[in-house]
């Protein structure tokens, strides 16, 4: 969908060639009230290049898209992604200072086809929404699975691992017990 939807940008005119590469799209829980957020962040990163080593990207400037986990329709989230990427787009061509659903991001939402008329909800207008629907035929069902992150995997597996060493501990111990009561009782009676 981040694919398509830049090809939708630059089908309207806009050069996202500055962004692209830079994008961090991710989807979880944030606030209640949000369906999305952009944020742009400088960081210091290190990232696969083409030949897959890893480069080194000192302040590399960051366009981080949240998408709230709690869409589970792969049609609004598309347009959520879309109203986000034309935040990316205006922080790129005006900077920061003009206002976040001003002007500048309605023509830029506009342009792409989303209905700028209802603030910051702006719904696909009947064009888009037809061409998310094809999109989405293409992608399959939505929520794509997730795969769990590999420090999560790592964690999961030293977790049990102490579980399991704490549980045969305990055995050795009671079957420990046990012996030296039997030995007891059989000195008792036969010593
Ligand atoms: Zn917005």
């Amino acid at each position: 969908m981040l694919k398509k939807s830049i090809i939708l940008f630059e089908n309207n005119g806009y050069d996202l060639s500055g962004i692209k590469e830079n994008i961090n799209l991710q989807c979880r829980g944030i606030r209640k009230d949000w369906d999305g957020y952009h944020q742009q962040i400088h960081d210091n990163n290190f990232d696969l290049n083409e030949e897959n080593n890893y480069r080194y990207y000192p302040n590399r400037n960051i366009h981080k898209i949240v998408i709230s986990s709690k869409i589970n329709n792969s049609f609004r989230a598309t347009e959520v992604l879309i109203h986000e990427l034309c935040h990316a787009v205006q922080d790129e061509l005006h900077g920061y200072d003009c206002r976040p659903h001003g002007k500048e991001f309605k023509a830029i939402a506009f342009s792409v086809g989303l209905d700028v008329n209802y603030g910051r909800y702006t719904p696909a207008l009947p064009a888009l929404e037809a061409q998310i629907e094809n999109w989405n035929r293409e992608a399959g069902t939505y929520p794509h699975p997730v795969s769990m992150p590999k420090k999560m995997k790592i964690l999961e597996a030293i977790g049990s691992f102490v579980l399991d060493l704490a549980f045969i501990l305990y055995l050795i111990f009671m079957v420990g017990s046990v012996l030296i009561i039997i030995n007891n009782v059989y000195e008792y009676f036969l010593g």
